[in-house]
């Protein structure tokens, strides 16, 4: 019998007949995209469950990122301030839309921007400040928005990881000028693909017309748009996801305390959690010092997948050090190296059972000996 596999993620999926009810009403309705009926309750939905002053629903997390900051109108090749430590969608929507993206440092504990570190990078040229609150761990986003504000910057968090992360009992995504949340099947919640910008209400027609070619009636095109939207199916996925959300999360929770509980080994640091935020659980990442473990990153990498374990190497390599960027890295970059090359992120999703997560932490804690 051939092995198991255990993939880092596996994308969670509704009850099929639940999923097919939402079908039905598509072939009532003949609509398939174009803010289409089940789009529509699907942004009802989601805009209350926020909290939200306005949402805009996208085909997938990066165009929403884009039309985010086409939708604000900074002046053209400025710089725009963001980490390197993240999927490389930060990075590129900054440089398609035509901004330098300038690369800050993270910090050690949570992996975040550093945003003691975000001032003396500030200059003339800078119109705004892109962070990621990655894996879920949010910004501080008080000290960055108190930036913004005294250099008048825009600040847009790419939030693609952080559905459902309070802090102080307030949705993350309230947070900055925009916050852009990915629906990709890998997330912890998903529509296939999909995206969606948390905005004030002012940005609501221009984000409309910005994911519909810039067209806003027969006669008129106001924007030099793109086709960004959401079609019906998608949010059929999205409805018929959401009343598992709270289960999502909980399962995540309750795999990610097994992690903790079992992984209390040396050389393996774990990031602290803090009391007055709700997590969302979306990873597990651990940093392994090779002095103290014994073995590198790469090499227990290595032990798991032999083992049919596939771990990630999230976010490695840094973005900054990608060909088409390094030319703008000459920031220190300290931090986000020393992570990126000692990061690991573990299996975790909601269909994970206790014995895989067990097995898992075993062949951590052994190193891979006595297989
Ligand atoms: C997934 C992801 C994106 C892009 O979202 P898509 O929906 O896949 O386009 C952007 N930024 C980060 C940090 C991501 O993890």
């Amino acid at each position: 019998m051939e092995k198991e596999k255990i993939f880092v993620v596996q994308p969670f999926l509704p009850p099929l007949e639940e999923y097919e009810t939402y079908l039905k009403e598509i072939w009532n309705n003949k609509i398939l995209t174009n803010q289409g009926p089940l789009h529509n309750k699907f942004a009802e939905v989601l805009k209350s469950s926020i909290n939200a002053e306005d949402i805009t629903l996208f085909c997938n997390g990066h165009l929403a990122l884009e039309c985010a900051l086409k939708a604000l109108d900074l002046k053209s090749g400025c710089e725009i301030i963001t980490t390197p430590f993240t999927f490389v969608s930060t990075t590129h929507a900054i440089s398609n839309c035509g901004y330098k993206p300038v690369f800050c440092d993270i910090k050690l504990d949570d992996y975040t921007i550093d945003e003691e570190k975000i001032e003396c990078l500030i200059n003339e040229n800078t119109v705004a400040i892109m962070p990621v609150h990655v894996y879920g761990y949010p910004c501080e986003v008080k000290k960055i928005n108190a930036l913004a504000k005294k250099y008048n910057l825009k600040v847009i968090y790419d939030a693609a990881h952080a559905f459902g992360v309070k802090v102080d009992n307030e949705s993350i995504l309230n947070y900055g000028d925009i916050s852009m949340i990915s629906f990709h099947a890998t997330k912890l919640f998903h529509t296939i693909e999909g995206g969606m910008l948390v905005h004030n209400s002012d940005l609501k027609n221009k984000l409309d017309t910005l994911k519909n070619f810039g067209i806003v009636d027969k006669d008129d095109i106001v924007e030099q748009g793109i086709n960004a939207k959401m079609n019906e199916f998608q949010a059929a996925m999205g409805l018929a996801n959401m009343p598992y959300l709270n289960n999502i999360i909980a399962r995540r929770k309750e795999i990610t305390e097994k992690y903790r509980a079992l992984l209390k080994i040396d050389g393996i640091k774990l990031v602290h959690e803090k009391n007055n935020i709700q997590y969302n659980y979306a990873y597990f990442p651990i940093l392994i010092d090779e002095k103290k473990y014994g073995i590198t990153r790469d090499e227990l990498y290595d032990i798991l997948m032999k083992n049919n374990i596939f771990s990630r190497k999230y976010f490695y390599p840094l973005t900054s050090d990608a060909v088409c960027y390094k030319k703008n890295d000459k920031n220190n970059l300290n931090n986000a190296k020393y992570v990126a090359d000692r990061i690991l992120t573990l299996p975790l999703y909601p269909n994970m059972s206790d014995e895989n997560i067990k097995k898992i932490c075993e062949i951590i804690i052994n190193r891979g000996e006595n297989e």
